[in-house]
């Protein structure tokens, strides 16, 4: 019933020139591939400087890639020097935008009603929030896996309305680019914790439809065995997002 979602978050790599080619050689590859996207939905999360030239690329073809942005202001509009607003985004057809992601909450000190106010922002605006949520390795030490990520999903959904859709990505901080992803079974394990906190916060239907995504050192290799998991729902991709053919394969999961 919920449509599997694999997000490549490009981070601060690829100038809008260089989106344009990768998107381009993205879309060929899973033309050729003849990929459903009915069956797997696919986004990219490029900087913002990129978003107007993807955007006008995915309309001209028609491609069905769905866009997203990295980050957002909790704020409307007004004087925030260096903000975009989540009404700038919705008007470049962005349909999800990341909040709360571990370089923003330790590179930019974004703490838990930041976070919140950013996913309240975006949905108020028709822009799908992506929260996501992760220990670290001093986390899990200290409070074991759920504890942290469960924590800061319920602050989050606090500050976001009923009703409001999201998506989840459970993001270990250890495995964000270190190449140690979290085991299948670990993924599961957080991923079913953060299901039962949105039951328990938003009710049945939510717990049943909000996709929960993993990420953090996600692979053409160990992608399959994210994806047999019952609660896991999609992967966030970072680094091997960045290659048009390894990000084509990550999406092939099934093949
Ligand atoms: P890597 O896939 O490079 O580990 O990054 C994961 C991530 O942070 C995606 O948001």
């Amino acid at each position: 019933e919920r449509t599997p979602l694999i997000a490549g978050n490009w981070k601060m790599n690829l100038d809008h020139l260089q989106a344009i080619a990768f998107v381009q050689k993205l879309s060929w590859a899973l033309k050729d591939a003849r990929h459903d996207y009915a069956d797997v939905e696919v986004a990219v999360f490029p900087p913002f400087t990129d978003l107007r030239s993807v955007q006008t690329l995915l309309a001209a073809d028609k491609l069905s890639l769905k866009l997203g942005a990295q980050d957002v202001s909790p704020h409307e509009s007004g004087a925030y020097t260096g903000d975009i607003s989540a009404q700038f985004l919705a008007k470049l057809e962005a349909a999800y935008v990341i909040v709360g992601h571990s370089e923003r909450r330790h590179g930019h000190g974004e703490d838990d009603a930041t976070v919140g106010a950013k996913a309240r922002a975006a949905a108020a605006a028709g822009v799908t929030p992506v929260i996501c949520v992760g220990e670290t390795a001093e986390d899990l030490a200290e409070h074991g896996a759920a504890a942290i990520p469960v924590a800061q999903l319920e602050a989050a959904l606090a500050e976001l309305p009923k009703g409001a859709e999201f998506v989840l990505a459970y993001e270990p901080v250890w495995a964000i680019g270190s190449g140690q992803a979290a085991t299948p079974e670990q993924a599961e394990a957080v991923a079913r914790a953060l299901r039962e906190a949105i039951l328990r916060a938003r009710g049945e239907e939510a717990a049943g439809s909000t996709r929960i995504l993993y990420g953090g050192s996600v692979t053409s290799q160990n992608i399959a065995g994210f994806m047999r998991q019952p609660n896991v729902d999609g992967a966030l991709v970072g680094g091997a997002s960045l290659k048009s053919d390894e990000f084509s394969r990550i999406i092939q999961f099934k093949k």
